[in-house]
């Protein structure tokens, strides 16, 4: 077996790993600006870990030929991943920015194969399993094993403490090599419940002094999981963008939520924004929680939302997610500024971030690497995947961080 790193490699973004020329493992795009792609490749197969744009959203640009591969994934993937590449085409569609069109996106529902956790199935010769990696819903482990015996685990993104939406991974397939996701490989998480207060006090005290909140989330998991949060604790809020088509879709697929009921009370509880007639410059002068896409100020609502918002301390921008670095969520979280749709507001409202992470922390990664302490391992998705392989190495693992475009021979 040998691996490919097209992306996702000493980066957060574009992941895409392709073992043995044939079978590709995600396809994703990095949430720059413009949009960053893995290397180019012609798989006989795909196979998806989750639905996150830096996993899934250059899939589309696979199915151009007249042979498109198939596209192995759960349910719920396949489902985001459509909804992700439409709101692509939205942003970026018709310009060299975009690798895809209009009919390689129709394209998603032909060459789709639809399978659920531990359920293993034939891709491009290989047999693959899919395990819950407790990081979003349909999020999937990936093990792969070829006519040899040799067994690849990809982890995908996983989290191995449990989140209102999804509970945690506990798999843990027995492996020759894992490539293994390492975004917080230098962060321990505060106890959720601990971020969930902080979150609610910080939220009720800048309504209460006649301050607007707005959370930029992602909206595939955390603009969910925060509006679970808020109706646990009581929060009215709106919800705005994306999350808000994600959060109906999910209620189609109820076996993939921790709690299905929670989930409906929580979309009871956030009331949905049209966008029509000025709502939102009428919610951001109002004392009110908005959560609204993009997670890191790349687009959607928060665009219309932060702006304006930002000219008073009493307001609150709660970040709830990881921040990619070069993108604006990420300058605005650590210098106050940042260029939003082309412009560069002064920014006097208060920044914080509230780690309602959905990855696994520097002991979540260890606790999980502990049952692979003979596999040879692979660090990848990550800003500093270097200086983890390098903490595995003095512990004793087999232990390498691969660079993009660097091929490993197992
Ligand atoms: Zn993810």
């Amino acid at each position: 077996m040998d691996i490919r790193f097209l992306g996702g490699a000493r980066e957060v973004g574009r992941s895409a790993l392709l073992v043995d020329d044939r079978l590709l493992l995600d396809y994703g795009a990095k949430p720059t600006t413009p949009p960053a792609w893995p290397l180019e490749c012609d798989p006989e197969a795909v196979v998806v870990s989750h639905g996150h744009l830096d996993h899934v959203g250059g899939v589309p640009a696979l199915l151009s030929g007249r042979d498109p591969p198939p596209v192995h994934w759960t349910p719920p993937t396949h489902e985001f991943t459509r909804l992700l590449a439409r709101d692509t085409l939205k942003l970026h569609g018709g310009t060299p920015r975009c690798p895809f069109a209009e009919n390689e996106v129709r394209r998603l529902g032909e060459v789709s194969v639809e399978h659920g956790y531990r359920e293993p199935f034939a891709a491009a010769g290989y047999e693959v399993t899919f395990y819950d990696a407790g990081h979003i819903p349909g999020s999937a482990h990936v093990l792969v094993e070829d006519d040899d015996g040799d067994r690849l685990l990809y982890t995908g993104d996983f989290h191995t403490d449990a989140q209102r939406l999804v509970d945690r991974s506990t798999a843990r397939p027995d492996a020759d090599i894992v490539v293994c996701e390492s975004t917080y490989s230098d962060v321990d998480h505060a106890p959720r419940e601990r971020v969930e207060e902080r979150f609610a006090e910080a939220v009720r005290g800048t309504t209460l002094q006649g301050g607007t909140v707005v959370v930029p989330a992602f909206a595939i998991g955390r603009t969910q999981e925060v509006l679970l949060v808020c109706n646990a604790n009581d929060i009215d809020c709106y919800v705005d963008g994306m999350g808000v088509e994600v959060l109906d879709a999910l209620v189609n697929y109820p076996e993939f939520v921790r709690d299905a009921d929670a989930l409906r009370g929580a979309r009871t509880n956030a009331r949905t924004v049209t966008g029509r007639d000025g709502q939102r410059r009428r919610i951001a002068d109002t004392n009110t929680v908005v959560v609204t896409t993009s997670g890191m100020l790349t687009g959607g609502p928060a665009m219309t939302y932060v702006p304006a918002i930002a000219d008073s301390p009493t307001n609150l921008v709660a970040f709830s997610g990881y921040q990619v670095e070069g993108t604006p969520g990420r300058d605005l979280l650590e210098t106050g500024s940042a260029t939003l749709d082309g412009r560069r507001p002064p920014v006097a409202a208060r920044r914080e971030f509230f780690d309602l992470s959905a990855h696994a922390d520097h002991d979540g990664l260890r606790a999980f690497l502990s049952a692979y302490e003979d596999a040879r391992v692979l660090v990848n998705h990550g800003d500093r995947c270097v200086a983890f392989a390098e903490e595995l190495r003095a512990d004793g693992f087999d232990a390498t961080a691969p660079e993009r475009g660097e091929r490993v021979e197992l």
